[in-house]
């Protein structure tokens, strides 16, 4: 299946053991005593819904990233009032993407003296370009879903080649989220941070120690990472995205990703919960990743030293096969991933921003 429209998806840009219960769209980990992560089980795909975190300290929760939208993160409040009556206090985004901030309200309207935590880059983003980003991807819906939509009909993709069960199971996600994210009214404003964090922010209570880190640009601008150093438990919203990292071609930090993901690897923890994708117990797909990104800085600036002069001529000249391959590892609809969401952005973003 070719994903004409994949570019459209990505204007908003803007997956166990201790299962103790599985919704029909997430499942709700028990990490440690008190750490929760309510885990998406949509196959990969274009449209993305967030993970999200839930800590209950002695007399307050902590959550980590709201939803798409007031549905969908109504149920992962709802998993939380199931196993605690403790107000919600601290409401933690990990970055500023509709995915993981439109739930926000929900929580506010329920928890009306519960704090917002989000980077201080988010104060600016969120009124200006990010309110510009989602009225153009919201523009942009309904097309999108009716040429998704007809494509599953027919069983077939954009060259006429039949869809792949794979493919298919992608492609239905694609479309259940895609209704998700239209029924965020056109006049929906974002909250603002009520604690704003340029470097770091620490919640210390009983029971529960959280540093809420800026440790540099990657998927955004606006990036923090929620450590748990007593538990060794680290939430890294996007920085880590899985199968593939979602890459922004002007949003995101090429250059600065590895660092940042490097710094993350030297907090040690034993368990690493993505914005999306399963929780990771080793640092495999991390690696994998600070490869990739070192490699797509290293081959844009070997091409623009050879003489490549424009950033038409170096999407045509870099080979990124290998990388492909190895993220893809078999499936197509990875491998759509990869093209989609790495090989243009990436190199665009290394070309543009030096
Ligand atoms: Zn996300």
């Amino acid at each position: 299946m070719s994903y004409p429209k994949a570019y459209l998806w990505m204007a908003m840009l803007t997956a166990f053991a201790g299962v103790t219960h599985a919704a029909e769209e997430f499942s709700v980990l028990q990490l440690r005593d008190n750490v929760f992560a309510a885990m998406r089980n949509d196959p990969p795909g274009f449209a993305v819904e967030s993970n999200a975190g839930f800590v209950e300290c002695a007399d307050h929760v902590v959550v980590i990233d709201a939803q798409s939208n007031d549905a969908t993160t109504a149920k992962v409040l709802a998993e939380i009032r199931r196993r605690t009556h403790k107000p919600v206090r601290y409401l933690i985004n990990t970055h500023w993407h509709d995915d993981h901030i439109v739930g926000n309200r929900m929580y506010r309207d329920a928890f009306p003296e519960a704090k917002l935590i989000a980077h201080a880059a988010a104060v600016d983003y969120l009124p200006g370009k990010g309110k510009k980003n989602r009225d153009q991807f919201h523009r942009a819906i309904p097309g999108v879903l009716d040429s998704f939509r007809k494509a599953l009909q027919a069983g077939k993709n954009s060259t006429g080649k039949p869809l792949s069960e794979e493919q298919r199971r992608s492609l239905a996600s694609d479309i259940r989220l895609g209704e998700g994210y239209a029924t965020v009214p056109d006049d929906f404003v974002a909250l603002l941070p009520d604690i704003a964090v340029e470097e770091n922010y620490s919640i210390r209570d009983q029971g529960c120690a959280i540093d809420v880190l800026a440790l540099g640009n990657a998927h955004t601008t606006g990036d923090l990472v929620v450590h748990l150093p007593e538990q060794r438990v680290v939430f890294v919203g996007d920085i880590v995205g899985w199968p593939v990292p979602l890459v922004g071609p002007d949003q995101s930090r090429v250059r600065e990703w590895s660092g940042t993901l490097t710094r993350i690897r030297g907090l040690k923890a034993a368990l690493i919960v993505p914005g999306h994708g399963p929780v990771m117990r080793d640092n495999a797909h991390v690696d994998r990743i600070i490869n990739l990104m070192s490699t797509i800085v290293r081959r844009v600036d070997e091409a623009r030293v050879g003489g490549t002069d424009t950033l038409e001529k170096v999407r045509g000249e870099i080979d990124l096969r290998d990388l492909r391959r190895e993220f893809a590892s078999g499936s197509e609809v990875n491998g759509a991933l990869f093209d989609g969401y790495v090989s243009g952005p990436a190199i665009t973003n290394v070309w543009n921003i030096r």
